[in-house]
């Protein structure tokens, strides 16, 4: 049944289905601290901006990629840019395979690779339209509680990632779950972006920048 939704309208959750080329947001996901029609545009673009990016994504994923615009399973990419995505993917899988969850059991880069893909070009393309939409009305590009809406921006994305699982289940979860544990989502791609870096006054060396030889960019 092509007309049935893949999560129910209570679910605080979003996804994308390659062989409907789809993505869904339930109508739980559109309320705070994802979506507030009185807040301020950063809020809105770092949290559910960056979702809808993240499910977009998810069309240019490792997988997503792999499927036609009509939903089905068919190489529609040249060998090159393959190849091009394929060594870039590799430096994203490298940063999760990094990260140390519980002592001595890393996030699984591989395993993890699609929603950081999707986290990763979700939050970039997510800020381009924040930067687009306070051009068009500057009056909107306030301080609010001392914090620039680039920061806020940032700190929303942080905020919805806000989640803590105890040790079992975080490590059945590493093991099993396409999703990286949400405080390596939360610093996982604005490591990436130089915006963050602008945002935070970051230098280059500071743990939230990562070095320009290992610093990703895919979409
Ligand atoms: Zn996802």
């Amino acid at each position: 049944d092509k007309t049935e939704w893949g999560m129910t309208p209570q679910t605080v959750n979003a996804y994308y289905n390659a062989t409907k080329n789809e993505i869904v947001f339930p109508a739980a996901i559109l309320q705070a601290p994802f979506f507030d029609a009185k807040a301020d545009p950063a809020l809105n673009y770092g949290g559910i901006g960056a979702v809808i990016g993240h499910e977009m994504m998810h069309g240019y994923d490792d997988s997503g990629s792999q499927f036609a615009a009509n939903g089905n399973f068919d190489n529609w990419w040249t060998d090159s840019d393959r190849a091009a995505f394929t060594q870039r993917t590799d430096q994203l899988v490298a940063q999760f395979d990094g990260y140390e969850s519980l002592p001595g059991v890393n996030v699984k880069g591989k395993l993890t690779l699609g929603e950081n893909i999707g986290d990763l070009g979700g939050l970039t393309v997510a800020y381009d339209a924040l930067q687009m939409a306070l051009k068009e009305d500057p009056k909107a590009n306030v301080e609010v509680d001392g914090y620039s809406q680039d920061q806020r921006f940032f700190m929303n994305w942080a905020t919805v990632w806000r989640r803590n699982f105890n040790e079992g289940e975080l490590r059945v979860r590493l093991n099993t779950d396409p999703h990286a544990p949400a405080n390596f989502r939360a610093n996982g791609a604005p490591s990436n972006m130089p915006a963050y870096a602008q945002a935070f006054e970051c230098k280059a060396g500071d743990e939230m920048v990562r070095a320009d030889d290992k610093r990703v960019v895919i979409w």
